[in-house]
């Protein structure tokens, strides 16, 4: 986060505006918007909320909206339009709204209120990580970011030096044993991912572990 500031202060300083994607993160990581100087903030319904998919959202400062106002170059993706429609008639949507994903959306909402917030559920997020960083690297793998750099809920991990490392025949193998994990070649290193975003609990990770356990052998 505190990098996040300096960049918004250095677009500040510019005159720049400061967009960031927090599709991953917002609702995950406790992030104060105005302090961090950030004009548009994009996240989705189904990552950290924990809501189910099917919209996008932007958290905006009103100002710059209004500065957008006539500049977008499809209909479907004007997001001033969409904001100025929801202003005027209660929160109407443009177009036909997904009732059953913003009703899921409330309801995460909820959810959310009730785990504590977003410090609380940075904290469980975190834990989880953690448990899962510990575990592996107790079962032989390597984690590819320091501690420092670390995120609390997308983990990246480099393929085992053995020759016969098949990534395609672990994930298979995880996927028949209830867990689906992520490719995530980087260019650099040949790496896999594992996300722990979502309802997930600590007893959640010590099984995953114990899969990965039964079947890193190939
Ligand atoms: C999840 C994600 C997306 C895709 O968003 P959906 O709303 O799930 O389709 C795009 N970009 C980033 C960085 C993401 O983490």
């Amino acid at each position: 986060m505190r990098r996040k500031k300096r960049i918004g202060e250095a677009a500040k300083r510019f005159g720049k505006t400061f967009i960031v994607d927090a599709m991953s993160s917002f609702g995950g990581v406790p992030m104060d918007i105005a302090d961090l100087h950030i004009d548009y903030l994009i996240s989705s319904a189904n990552k950290c909320i924990q809501g189910v998919p099917g919209f996008g959202f932007i958290v905006a400062k009103t100002t710059e909206l209004i500065a957008c106002k006539g500049r977008a170059r499809t209909l479907s993706l004007d997001l001033y339009d969409q904001w100025e429609t929801m202003e005027k008639h209660n929160g109407k949507w443009r177009f036909t709204s997904p009732t059953h994903v913003v009703r899921a959306f409330y309801q995460a909402l909820v959810e959310l209120e009730a785990e504590g917030g977003v410090a609380k559920r940075y904290e469980r997020y975190k834990r989880n990580q953690e448990i899962l960083a510990e575990g592996l690297e107790r079962l032989g793998f390597r984690i590819l970011l320091t501690k420092e750099s670390q995120s609390p809920f997308i983990t990246s991990i480099y393929y085992p030096d053995q020759e016969a490392f098949s990534f395609q025949a672990f994930y298979d193998r995880l996927k028949k044993a209830g867990f689906v994990i992520y490719p995530g070649k980087i260019s650099q290193a040949d790496t896999f991912r594992i996300v722990n975003i979502g309802e997930i609990y600590p007893e959640d990770m010590e099984r995953l572990l114990k899969a990965v356990e039964e079947n890193r052998f190939w």
